[in-house]
């Protein structure tokens, strides 16, 4: 099963949520932690864990043979991701569209078009304790975040609860960052700014078909307008998560966070919550 935690915006504390959550429940069940938010990787400061594996992420990318080109345009038709295009009078190719399925090669009649390895990124593994934790690193000359995270997904091993720490809505690839997870946790703090992303990022949710709730997160108070307008909404509300003096002041190490007897029962909560939403 795959819950993944979104924002729309910065600033919500998704990731320490999503960490906690999981350092909550490696105690009582296999779980992975999976980091899939490129721009800002922050699991493993969080959780400092024990690196054990790396794995390198290849796919197959068309290079284009001028000399060997007829300009018999097939290509122009035939390439579902419009990588080919015809530019005065030559062929030139835009690989960051590329899907990598390779059937260039095929129907390039002239055998103008060579398939080369292109190494996308890679996979980092650890673990903390008994949690397993997965890292995604884009490497940066390429920019292929999706075909990263499509590879990605068979890391995940089907049996274990894995929670997605996954890039905030406002990225392109957002959505592909959430493995198609089973379930989203969208996480708000509680300022004018953070409300108004919120609804915004509502309203992508309203047309994905995909169950979610809210979860308030930095609250001052149990009675905000995130909470008001879930309820007026229809909108399964997960929980409200306070502001803490101590964890702002660094006297909790954010990772830590669930060790807290307070935390601890809010954490708790929470998973029960998600896990009532599921089985409906
Ligand atoms: S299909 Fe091959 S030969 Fe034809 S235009 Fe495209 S690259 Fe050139
Ligand atoms: S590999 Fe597939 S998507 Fe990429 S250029 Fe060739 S036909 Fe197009």
């Amino acid at each position: 099963m795959i819950v993944a935690f979104v924002s729309g915006s910065f600033q919500t504390g998704r990731s320490t949520i999503a960490a906690n959550l999981a350092n909550y429940l490696r105690k009582t069940i296999s779980v992975t932690l999976l980091d899939s938010d490129i721009e800002q990787l922050e699991s493993s400061i969080l959780l400092p864990p024990i690196w054990s594996k790396e794995s390198e992420i290849t796919v197959l990318s068309p290079i284009h043979d001028l000399d060997a080109c007829q300009h018999c345009l097939s290509c122009i038709t035939k390439c579902q991701s419009s990588v080919f295009k015809d530019y005065k009078d030559k062929i030139i190719l835009l690989t960051e569209l590329c899907s990598h399925c390779g059937d260039c090669v095929d129907f390039c009649k002239g055998h103008a078009v060579k398939l080369q390895k292109l190494t996308i990124g890679t996979i980092h593994k650890a673990s903390y304790n008994n949690l397993t934790v997965l890292e995604v690193r884009l490497n940066d000359s390429a920019v292929k975040a999706n075909s990263l995270f499509y590879h990605t997904k068979s890391y995940l091993d089907p049996l274990d609860v894995t929670l997605v720490d996954a890039a905030p809505y406002i990225s392109d690839y957002a959505c592909c960052s959430t493995m198609g997870a089973d379930y989203f946790v969208v996480v708000t703090g509680d300022n004018e700014l953070h409300f108004k992303q919120l609804k915004r990022t509502l309203n992508f949710f309203n047309n994905f078909k995909k169950p979610y709730g809210v979860l308030v997160n930095l609250s001052e108070s149990e009675n905000n307008q995130t909470a008001e307008y879930c309820k007026n909404n229809n909108i399964p509300l997960l929980g409200v998560l306070p502001f803490d003096k101590k964890l702002e002041s660094g006297e909790i190490p954010r990772h830590q966070l669930v060790e807290s007897p307070r935390w601890h029962e809010l954490f708790a909560s929470l998973w029960e919550k998600i896990q009532e939403e599921l089985s409906q």
